[in-house]
């Protein structure tokens, strides 16, 4: 529908121009008169223009209409007038969102800093300013010029960001905590953790466990000492010689378990030895060796793979990560079950299997097994004399190593427990020709 101020501003068009035509007509110059009439018309019109102008250079520097302007005018500067306030709306919401957002992460404990697709620092808070020391004139420069810890540096650089960097600061004694996360075009939000704290109270439970099992170690052997004592002495009343199996039996189990806890906290708190290369044939010859004992001849156990494969690392650590896979397939298959032992390069590097057929595993576990104390079946565990630490111990024998445990089974038919080491750890014996 046309408004009444573009049809006054119509009419008052026609008017002037058929104005100017009747006085040209009157004239004998009708044509005149018309190119007249449009003149003065265009004339006013252009006034009108410059006025509005004028207005909305008066609204937007004061902030509120000036005058009010006529006819088509004044409905045009009502049209602009409401986008003003609209737009003067919007603007407001958008900077309130704004300084919550600043509200809340001036709030956070943790770094957020954002940078651009280049890696360029664009904005961040203030805890990243008393983390990093970061200061104004840091803006638009590298990140990676002013954090440049080499890990972080890698981790910033490789955009593989699917877990947590953690980066140890021996000047400050800091231990902090990175996860970075893509958005837009290619820009990135980085938030850094102070993780010290969290960091000091893991190492107080790990020493504290570690203390307390290496602390039983002496009265243990003191009470298996006198129970085993006790139990080959002809003068033991037969009603306790029962009583005196199960203890010991017990502390056996405590030994066992406090053995473990100890390998445990070691993988987690000794430093990694120098690597060595350790011939794997060998190895895997005496774990076997060991593991016949184990099953006193209950099994059938099976080795084979490349003779002159060689991992690089410590012998220790992967005789007891494959030993504990070795003597759980032992407990977990049934007398006559064959248990095989095979290893080899492969297109990522190499892979030791221990494979069986024993009970196997619902999959519904395997995600779990390498917790501590996680049993499938805890009576039957208990019954083999597992501690429940096994696999976890693997677990982390393999992570010294830089390798992973991949486990498939299938319930009633077996399982695979699969070693797979990278390739930058594995090499070839010293007398290997290649
Ligand atoms: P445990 O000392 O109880 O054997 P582990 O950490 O070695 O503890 O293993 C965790 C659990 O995984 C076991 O309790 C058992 O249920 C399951 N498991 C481990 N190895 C096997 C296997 N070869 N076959 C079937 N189940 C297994």
């Amino acid at each position: 529908m046309m408004r009444s101020g573009f049809k006054a501003e119509v009419w008052r068009c026609l008017a002037v121009v058929a104005a100017c035509a009747l006085i040209g007509l009157f004239c004998g110059r009708t044509a005149v008169g018309i190119a007249l009439g449009c003149a003065g018309y265009l004339l006013w019109l252009f006034t009108r223009i410059y006025q509005l102008e004028k207005w909305i250079n008066l609204t937007r520097r004061n902030g509120t209409p000036q005058q009010d302007l006529p006819g088509l005018w004044a409905d045009v500067s009502y049209d602009i007038q409401r986008l003003i306030n609209r737009h003067d709306k919007e603007k407001a919401r958008l900077q309130g969102i704004v300084q919550r957002v600043q509200e809340m992460t001036a709030a956070l404990t943790d770094a957020v800093i954002l940078v651009d697709r280049k890696g360029n620092m664009e904005w961040w808070n203030q805890a990243a300013e008393r983390l990093f020391g970061f200061r104004k004139v840091d803006a638009g420069h590298k990140l990676t010029n002013v954090i440049r810890h080499p890990n972080f540096v890698q981790y910033f650089e490789q955009k593989i960001y699917a877990s947590p960097l953690q980066i140890s600061l021996w000047q400050t004694d800091q231990h902090l905590e990175f996860q970075i996360h893509t958005y837009g075009e290619g820009a990135r939000v980085i938030i850094a953790r102070d993780i010290t704290r969290l960091i000091k109270l893991e190492q107080i439970r790990k020493d504290f466990v570690a203390n307390v099992s290496h602390e039983l170690r002496t009265p243990l052997t003191v009470i298996r000492g006198y129970l085993e004592t006790l139990a080959e002495s002809p003068q033991l009343p037969v009603a306790w010689q029962k009583i005196v199996q199960q203890m010991e039996q017990q502390t056996q189990r405590i030994t066992l378990l406090s053995n473990d806890l100890i390998t445990l906290a070691k993988l987690e708190t000794d430093q990694k030895e120098a690597p060595k290369a350790i011939a794997v044939a060998p190895l895997i010859d005496s774990i076997m060796a060991d593991a016949k004992a184990v099953s006193g001849g209950h099994h059938e156990l099976r080795s084979q793979g490349d003779e002159d494969l060689a991992l690089l690392g410590s012998e220790r650590e992967l005789r007891s990560a494959i030993s504990n896979l070795v003597v759980n397939a032992i407990n977990y298959s049934p007398n006559g079950g064959l248990i095989e032992v095979i290893y080899g390069r492969d297109k990522d590097g190499a892979a030791i299997t221990v494979r069986d057929q024993g009970i196997g595993i619902d999959p519904k576990h395997i995600p779990r097994l390498t917790e501590r104390f996680y049993r499938v079946d805890p009576s039957r565990s208990v019954a083999s004399g597992g501690t429940g630490l096994g696999l976890a111990i693997v677990k982390h024998v393999l992570l010294r190593h830089n390798a992973e445990l991949v486990i498939t089974s299938k319930l009633g038919k077996g399982s695979e427990f699969s070693c797979r080491f990278p390739a930058s750890t594995v090499t070839y014996t010293p007398f290997s020709d290649a």
